[in-house]
Order: C-alpha cells, then sequence, then structure tokens
C-alpha cells in the first residue's frame, strides 16, 4: 500500500479491464466524474473552475546568500590541539545559575502538533491547489499537450525540473492504469503519485541520538534559521531532561554569539563561546572537550554560513570535523543543513552546493509557516536523498518539531483531497 492510501484511504478503485483499452492520449476530459452517478454537474465544474489566487513571484537559480562583510581566503590556525585541553581564552560561560528563570514549555499533544503543521502548509497547500484547479480548468483533453502542461505547471510549484518530468511519465501510465477521466479523477491521481513517490524515499527522519554524547552540527547559509533551531533544540533536549551544551563557532558575525548566548538563557542551558573572529575550531575544540569531561548528552554547535567562499568554508567546515572526530571517531552524529523554506528552488541550490562541501545527515526546513513553497520537501529527498529531519513553524521557541511525512502529506493537501 502506497503513503496515499494510508493517509487518505482507497478512493478510486476504478481500474481498467486487462482486454479494455482506451486511448488515453487523446479523450475527451469532462468536469464530472463519470462512474458513480450522482455528482451535480454544476456542482462539479464550479470546483474543478475554482482558481484561488495566488500568484507567486518566479524564482531564479541562484543561491540566496546575505551579504556580509569581506571574506579573509585564509584560514585561521587554531593552536595545535594539544594533551593539555583547551585553550584558555575561550572562555566557557555557563548559566546554569540562570536555570530557574528558564522557559519551560509544556508538553504539546498530538493534535497541537497536527494543528500546528497544517497552519504552516495552509499557504503551501493554497497555493499548489489553485495552479493544479486553474491548468485543469484549462483543459477539455488528455493528450499529449496536457502532459507538457502539466510537468510545467509542477514545475513551476517548485516541485522541481528532474521530479516533475518523472512524475509527469509516471502519471501517463497512472492516468491510464486508472481510467481517470475526470477533472477529479485526475487531480486525485496527480495527488496520489506525488504522495506515493514521496513515501517511498526510505530515508529516516529520526535524529541519530547516541546513548552518550550526541554532537550535531548546524550548517547553512546566514539567515535561514540555524541558530534559532539550535535555541529551539535545546530547549526541547532540555525538557526531556538532556544536559545540553552550545558551541557558538558563529565567531565571524558580530552579535552571532550574543544571540546564541540569549538562547542559552532562555532555556537554561550551558554554553561555550569564543572572542569575536576567533577560530572556530577552537571554540568547537573547547566544547567537545567540556562536553566529554562533564558529561553532557547533547552539544548543538552553531557554525557561520558563508557560501560565497566555498573553499573558505570547507576549510573551516573540515578543521571542525575533524577536531570533534579526534574526540569521538563517529561524531558528529548530525550535520543538519538548514534551509529556509521561503526561497523555494534556491534552497535545493543550496543544498546541493552544501552537500558538496560536507557530508550532510539531514535537513532542517525552517519558516515552513510563512511559506507558499513548502512542498519543496517532496523535491528536496528525492533529489538530494537526504532526509529531511526537523521543521521549523514559526518563530518561537516552541516552533520546531520532527519531521512526519503523514502530517505534512496531510496539511499540504487538506484543501484538495
Ligand atoms: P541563521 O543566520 O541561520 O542563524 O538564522 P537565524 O536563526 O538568526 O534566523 C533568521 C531569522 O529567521 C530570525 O528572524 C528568526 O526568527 C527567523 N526564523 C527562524 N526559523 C523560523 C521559522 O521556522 N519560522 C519563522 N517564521 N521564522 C523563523
Ligand atoms: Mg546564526
Amino acid at each position: 500500500m502506497g503513503l496515499f492510501d494510508k493517509i487518505f484511504g482507497k478512493k478510486i478503485e476504478k481500474k481498467i479491464e486487462d482486454n479494455q483499452t482506451a486511448d488515453i492520449f487523446s479523450f475527451e476530459l469532462s468536469d464530472v466524474e463519470p462512474e458513480p452517478a450522482g455528482t451535480d454537474e454544476s456542482e462539479a465544474k464550479a470546483e474543478a473552475d475554482e482558481v484561488v489566487a495566488v500568484v507567486e513571484s518566479s524564482e531564479t537559480d541562484t543561491v540566496a546568500v546575505t551579504p556580509e562583510s569581506p571574506v579573509c581566503d585564509t584560514v585561521a590556525e587554531t593552536p595545535e590541539v594539544s594533551e593539555a585541553g583547551a585553550a584558555p581564552e575561550h572562555h566557557v560561560a555557563a548559566t546554569s545559575e540562570t536555570a530557574e528563570a528558564a522557559e519551560v514549555a509544556p508538553v504539546e499533544t498530538a493534535q497541537a502538533i497536527e494543528a500546528k503543521y497544517e497552519k504552516s502548509l495552509k499557504k503551501t497547500s493554497r497555493s499548489f491547489g489553485a495552479r493544479l484547479n486553474e491548468f485543469l480548468s484549462n483543459f477539455r483533453s488528455v493528450d499529449e499537450a496536457f502532459f507538457e502542461d502539466l510537468e510545467d505547471t509542477l514545475i513551476m510549484s517548485d516541485v522541481g525540473v528532474d521530479v516533475a518530468t518523472q512524475l509527469t511519465d509516471d502519471l501517463r501510465h497512472e492516468v491510464k492504469l486508472q481510467n481517470a477521466k475526470s477533472k477529479e479523477a485526475i487531480k486525485h491521481v496527480i495527488i496520489e503519485k506525488m504522495v506515493d513517490n514521496f513515501g517511498e524515499s526510505g530515508l529516516d527522519p529520526q535524529l541519530n541520538l547516541q546513548d552518550g554524547l550526541t554532537v550535531m552540527m548546524f550548517v547553512g547559509v546566514n539567515g535561514v534559521g540555524k541558530t534559532t533551531t539550535i535555541g529551539k533544540l535545546a530547549n526541547r533536549f532540555k525538557n526531556e531532561g538532556e544536559k545540553v551544551l552550545l558551541a557558538a563557532a558563529d565567531t565571524f558575525r558580530a552579535g552571532a554569539t550574543d544571540q546564541l548566548v540569549e538562547w542559552a538563557h532562555r532555556s537554561g542551558v550551558d554554553i561555550v563561546v569564543g572572542k569575536e573572529k576567533s577560530d572556530p575550531a577552537s571554540v568547537v575544540f573547547d566544547a567537545v572537550k567540556r562536553a566529554q569531561v562533564e558529561g553532557f548528552d547533547i552539544l548543538l554547535i552553531d557554525t557561520a554560513g558563508r557560501l560565497q567562499n566555498k573553499d573558505h568554508l570547507m576549510k573551516e567546515l573540515e578543521k571542525m570535523a575533524k577536531i570533534i572526530k579526534r574526540e569521538l571517531p563517529n561524531a558528529p552524529h548530525e550535520t543538519l543543513l538548514a534551509l529556509d523554506a521561503t526561497t523555494g528552488q534556491n534552497a535545493i541550490s543550496q543544498a546541493k552546493e552544501f552537500s558538496n562541501v560536507t557530508p550532510l545527515t539531514g535537513i532542517v526546513l525552517t519558516k515552513l509557516d510563512g511559506s507558499a513553497k513548502g512542498g519543496i520537501i517532496l523535491t528536496i529527498q528525492q533529489i538530494l536523498q537526504i532526509p529531511v529531519k526537523l521543521v521549523g513553524l514559526g518563530e518561537g521557541i516552541q516552533d520546531l518539531e520532527d519531521f512526519d511525512e503523514v502530517l505534512f502529506v496531510r496539511g499540504l493537501f487538506q484543501d484538495l483531497i
């Protein structure tokens, strides 16, 4: 059973009999279901013609990066890591004394999480539904032009070229197989195929948590939501009773450390910071050492995302990973790429770029709440074969959820099925 049936149940059972031949590539497209009878024609037409006026600006293929002050090409040398341990100038700001002031978020119910997904995906769902309805209202018959235009519609909906092409090929077959001739039936087949393809990814969305220390590194361009995600995650783990340490290894941007310190205070967790412009690798070294010596469960590492200087970034990330591995050979247990859902196809380009720079274990898709392009999750997984593990559903401390494909699919197609 495909993911679609699992979520929505089988609604269309009309398969073509083996000996029945239908020239699928040139049949008339009706506005009503041919069978079973009883659908009111005018009602069905009104539904099929309904177009929600959501127009999005077109995307460029360039990677959105926030301009920063000039980037230096050289990697500042870390003082050679010695047995002596942490370099003393990287002070550790223990915030345990603020623990009683920390925010303790109440445990969310399953319904509350589902409602959040639904709300966050409303824009995406409307926009996709509008495109699909508009597309279907323009067609009178299912022929080659129909499939070509369908492919264009899918590409415009941020499904991505490769996936749109594959999906359209699959649909040629599936529309025939299901003998779908009405607009509603075809819409159903399109969604069913999208959902089933997505459900077959075989990717595991679970965070790779260890019994001992789990080290997670966060990467991504500026402004995508790395620091915010770490803040939310710190709060979650803290509430679950874990001992959490943060590492402010974005030493490049003024204010980045302060922002993370603020999040640490909000949840009453500890943080390791370095001096501004100091080598992020030495902050990471101090943090890993401290996490080991003091028995922390979770270490969350914030990094700077200067993708416009790939060589430098690659060296910086490599150096951090090397230092972590020296202490903990299997770490980092997660290298999570944060992507901003509102950037649509740009997010895909960023994911491609970053996966060339450093091995990624998962994606955090942020700002789903403000995006009409949440559908890129369908594409990201298929193109990159990297699981989406977390989704950002708002700016609040509790607005981060584990990625749940069922809730996502329900939210995405909430008004269409
Ligand atoms: P960084 O540069 O990658 O560390 O990004 P930040 O964590 O500083 O986030 C940049 C902006 O995005 C901030 O204003 C955040 O409040 C906002 N932001 C982050 N995640 C979300 C989210 O899931 N939803 C919304 N609406 N805003 C978010
Ligand atoms: Mg940041």
